[in-house]
């Protein structure tokens, strides 16, 4: 193929021809091999195929010998044609034969042949063959030559979305169907599912590569782009929790992306050399993998991989297919599998189908993880590589407890599973039964269990479990969601409807607790080296108090006739809390003074989550109302171990003496003051850690609603006044943990943990 301008518009309209004519596939494709080959001037080109997963068959051939055809296969990763397919990049060699990964099969006779250009066939992103041309000669191909094979090699993918190359899958295909293959990632939400694959954002599979109405077809992208333009435009202005910090620069760059020249012409000149508009931006986001992968700058690889997004998205504009599977009929039982996705997006499917949701990426603490929690439904996060690529529809078992997913699995994975799942859903249902019997150890002693919040929903969650309060409700959840400070009045509606909806049980309201790994996009704040340790909660609200302010007046509207139940968070010392109360107390002032209507009652506390608020207690519990352990918080500073971080995850345990002993010491001073203590961090969550605290002295637990049936069920099964001595020979130990001694004690105590 020499250079000329008019060289791929020719190739391209011959191309068409053969693909548009009548002759049945193997036919067309071998018109196709010829075609490149003398377009080329190569002595072969070879077409390759996937069929049983991971075998490579000749198909199609010009040059090598024809009795090779559908006899020679490799498997990916042998020879440079397998190289090419297991790295789904190009390979242009002008001496294929010294390169360390050549083989040669004798049946094909391509010995003689010393250059060679190979490309992968691409379906959706994902190889399916391999297009190579071969010369005698040591012969450099140009980069136009590749870029003309990448085209063609395109094209001729729609081969196999017809079906009509590889009709009926062989005995390989059932043999790969039944291998399973399994990913690991990390619980986000716990619980077992089983259902079919749907991808959240389905890519788009191109069925028509080649069009000769270049202007329809410039039509056909400029709409494309409007369309895309408008949706970036959409998901940066919604009030949605995903849009702030981090992902609002991704869409930031997104958009400079999708309004980029460059990247526009590129594909313009694409759709003059015959391609449809999605074709020609799937050949520019081609040549774009290819610079990616080549490329070591990892600033320069997520750019790229940004705009691998972005084409995603441009084709599924040009095809129709421009929103989530939330839109589409889902499966009664899909599973849905997402790079990310925002918590609007997620409560956006129908719950009664969805049964689990796989993150490529997120993290725990995102707000769509505490969404799916908030919601029951099993979501794993940070996903090994590969999950995006497997086939909608294939069954799925997503095992939310140790964070594992089996694709296909075999009938007897499978019935195992369906067994574990039934006797999970028979464990739910018997807390649920639990519902309305007090949480009372078997020796007469009443634990007070509330449950911790942030949505509306989780309020559901308290009558659910029939939990007693709310002792820790979230309110930065709603100030995150919004793209601007939320307003007095609809901030005072949204707490009256939480008060309502709890009818007449007691809700603590915490105020803003933004800041550290809390971001809200109001409200501009500097990059912190500490961010845990930095400008957050009540030092943003003392600092800038107008925020406190309204909100403060806000619950107060909002309580109006009831009980005002409101704590400040990260209390470092007296006299912050001494401040956060003055203002309450004007802002309560003013109310009277304008003749509102009051809470009936108000009960001012303080989160307890800085070790050196515990050494001022006799200071500050004459002051306070309650007291509530943030234990999250409490321990990650006492341990000065990021609560956030994978790598100290299991590195210091709060089951151990010197975090026990403090808790202990803070049970004593609120007994000794007769202040109410209510412990609100994750420990209390989990059967084992309410025991130890139990134990301790700790009579109120806030505990997320899906832990209220575990807690309570060992509760119940607890003889308290056997397990305080045992606890309380623990404390001296100088182990770092003693977790496991306590987790002997209770089965050889039959204490449900
Ligand atoms: C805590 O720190 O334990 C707590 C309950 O607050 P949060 O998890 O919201 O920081
Ligand atoms: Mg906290």
């Amino acid at each position: 193929m020499t250079p000329t301008k008019n060289a791929p518009r020719q190739l391209m309209r011959q191309l068409h021809e053969i693909m548009a004519s009548a002759d049945d596939a193997e036919k067309r494709l071998n018109r196709v091999v010829h075609l490149v080959a003398s377009n080329m001037v190569a002595e072969v080109c070879s077409a390759y195929f996937i069929r049983g997963g991971d075998i490579l068959e000749l198909f199609a051939t010009e040059g090598l010998n024809a009795e090779a055809v559908h006899q020679t296969r490799l498997r990916v990763g042998e020879g440079l044609v397998g190289l090419v397919a297991s790295m789904g990049t190009s390979l242009n060699l002008s001496d294929a034969q010294s390169h360390p990964k050549f083989a040669y099969r004798p049946e094909t006779g391509e010995e003689i042949y010393k250059s060679l250009m190979a490309v992968p066939i691409l379906r959706a992103g994902r190889v399916v063959g391999v297009l190579v041309v071969q010369n005698k000669i040591s012969r450099h191909y140009s980069e136009e030559e590749e870029e003309a094979l990448q085209t063609v090699a395109m094209v001729l993918a729609e081969l196999v979305v017809s079906g009509d190359l590889i009709t009926s899958p062989d005995e390989d295909d059932a043999l790969d169907k039944a291998a399973i293959t399994r990913y690991s990632g990390k619980v986000f939400a716990e619980g077992l599912a089983e259902g079919v694959a749907v991808m959240h954002e389905p890519r788009a599979e191109i069925i028509q590569h080649l069009s000769e109405d270049y202007d329809h077809q410039k039509e056909r992208l400029a709409t494309g782009f409007d369309n895309l333009n408008k949706q970036l435009d959409e998901i940066m202005s919604a009030e949605d929790i995903i849009h702030h910090g981090e992902h609002r620069e991704i869409l930031d760059v997104y958009k400079l992306f999708a309004r980029d020249k460059g990247w526009r012409i590129k594909i313009e000149n694409a759709i003059e050399s015959g391609l449809t508009a999605e074709a020609a931006v799937e050949k520019i986001q081609i040549e774009n993998r290819f610079r990616m992968m080549k490329t070591d700058d990892p600033y320069l690889r997520e750019r790229l991989s940004d705009l691998d997004d972005l084409a995603n998205r441009l084709i599924r504009h040009l095809m129709g297919k421009a929103g989530t599977a939330a839109e589409k009929t889902l499966p009664d039982d899909a599973i849905v599998i997402a790079e990310n996705m925002g918590p609007a997006e997620l409560l956006d499917y129908d719950r009664d189908k969805l049964q689990a949701v796989i993150l490529q990426n997120g993290a725990s603490t995102s707000h769509v993880a505490i969404v799916a929690r908030a919601l029951g439904v099993p979501m794993i996060g940070q996903v090994d590589k590969g999950l995006l690529d497997i086939d909608e529809g294939v069954r799925l078992i997503v095992h939310g407890l140790d964070g594992e997913i089996f694709v296909s699995p075999p009938p007897e994975i499978l019935e195992s599973y369906r067994n574990a799942i039934a006797d999970r859903a028979e464990l739910l249902a018997s807390y649920e039964g639990l519902r309305d019997r007090r949480a009372v150890t078997k020796d007469g002693v009443e634990i007070d269990l509330v449950v911790n919040g942030g949505l509306a929903i989780d309020i559901e969650g308290m009558h659910r479990t029939g939990a007693s309060g709310v002792g820790l409700f979230r309110t930065e959840f709603q100030f995150m969601i919004s793209e601007t400070l939320p307003r007095i009045k609809p901030q005072a509606e949204f707490y009256k409807s939480i008060i309502e909806e709890a009818r007449g049980k007691p809700v603590t309201f915490r105020t803003l607790d933004i800041g550290g790994d809390k971001d809200v996009s109001f409200l501009k704040r500097e990059k912190e080296d500490n961010p845990a340790l930095g400008w957050r909660a009540i030092r943003i609200a003392l600092d800038r108090p107008a925020l406190l302010r309204y909100q403060l007046r806000a619950l107060i509207t909002a309580s109006a006739g009831t009980t005002l139940h409101v704590m400040f968070p990260m209390i470092t010392n007296v006299a912050e809390f001494q401040k956060a109360r003055s203002i309450l107390d004007k802002e309560l002032e003013r109310h009277r003074i304008n003749n509102r209507a009051m809470p009936s009652d108000i009960k001012v506390g303080t989160m307890l989550e800085v070790p050196s608020l515990v050494w001022q207690l006799d200071h500050l519990l004459p002051l306070v109302d309650f007291i509530s352990i943030g234990s999250n918080d409490l321990m990650q500073f006492f341990y000065a171990g990021d609560r956030n971080n994978p790598k100290l995850n299991n590195r210091y345990d709060t089951i151990a003496p010197p975090a026990l002993n403090m808790l202990k010491f803070i049970v004593e001073k609120c007994d000794h003051y007769n202040v109410p203590l209510t412990l609100c961090g994750e420990i209390g969550g989990k059967a084992i850690g309410a025991l130890a605290l139990i134990a301790l002295g700790f009579r109120r637990l806030s505990v997320a609603p899906a832990a209220i049936g575990p807690v309570k069920m060992m509760i119940r099964s607890l003889d308290l006044s056997m397990a305080e001595p045992f606890v309380e020979g623990l404390l001296s130990r100088s182990d770092h943990s003693v977790r496991a001694a306590l987790e002997d004690f209770a089965r050889a105590n039959n204490i449900k943990i």
